[in-house]
């Protein structure tokens, strides 16, 4: 039996923006891997075996995922949104850099909804003109980077979207980040907390910077900040596409 590894993105939440492509490698699948969160989306059925496992466990998993294609499995390991954003798919390249011996498994990317998209659409257009993406968490990178890129995304007026707002163990470190913004000038811009968007738990949120609270975010949250320009429409936001 030839083993294969597909890296796949579940989306928000809503079963709905599982895409066909995701919900058929999951089909043919005989293990699926995750954080246990994510592994618990996908249904159980015979033959499937699930293997959840914990949060910052990436690179093991992406190993433990590449050994079991290797021994003739078809693994399925997923993410939220999509895997290749802040997830999954970047970990498994990681490993196989780390294993020349297994380079020949046959591995695809399944695209997934992402949380700044799914985010996107329900307040309107804020990421109709140019954006960019930060991952808040100095998990992997130091604090210092995740500063001058807010600084910089700011001063080039990009919309930024941010995901990993808020953990239980860096409590501060997004009330900073308002303040950077806050002190590169946006203090008017719009800005538009998500949280666990497609879920039943979801609640959107658009105020201006200067009203903006720290708790209006946690690690089920993206937050987008409009660029100058981005401005309400009725109940929506929108980034016009023009630009001076
Ligand atoms: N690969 C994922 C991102 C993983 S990082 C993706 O493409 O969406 C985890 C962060 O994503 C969370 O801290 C939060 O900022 C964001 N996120 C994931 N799902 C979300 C949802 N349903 N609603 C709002 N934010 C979400």
């Amino acid at each position: 039996m030839t083993g294969w590894l597909a890296i796949a993105g579940l989306g928000p939440g809503d079963a709905a923006l599982v895409t066909p492509e995701v919900s058929a490698a999951l089909a043919e699948a005989t293990d699926v891997l995750g954080y246990a969160r994510y592994v618990a989306r996908v249904p159980s059925r015979e033959g499937l075996a699930l293997h959840p496992s914990e949060n910052r466990m990436e690179l093991q998993r992406a190993e433990e995922a590449l050994r079991l294609a290797a021994a003739g499995r078809r693994v399925v390991i997923v993410s939220s949104g999509d895997p290749g954003v802040f997830a999954m798919a970047a970990a498994v390249f990681e490993a196989l850099e780390g294993a020349p011996e297994l380079q020949n498994i046959p591995i695809r990317v399944l695209p997934g909804v992402t949380a700044m998209l799914a985010a996107a659409a329900r307040a309107g257009a804020p990421l109709g003109h140019d954006f960019c993406a930060i991952n808040l968490s100095d998990n992997l990178k130091p604090w210092p980077l995740i500063e001058k890129r807010l600084r910089l995304a700011a001063e080039a007026d990009f919309a930024i979207a941010m995901y990993n707002p808020r953990s239980a163990s860096r409590p501060e470190g997004f009330a900073r980040v308002l303040d950077i913004l806050k002190q590169a000038g946006c203090g008017h811009r719009l800005i538009i907390f998500a949280h666990a968007v497609t879920t039943p738990n979801e609640r959107i949120e658009m105020v201006s910077l200067d009203e903006a609270r720290p708790n209006m975010a946690d690690m089920a949250t993206l937050v987008i900040l409009g660029n100058s320009a981005t401005r309400r429409v009725g109940r929506w936001v929108y980034a016009p596409r023009r630009a001076s």
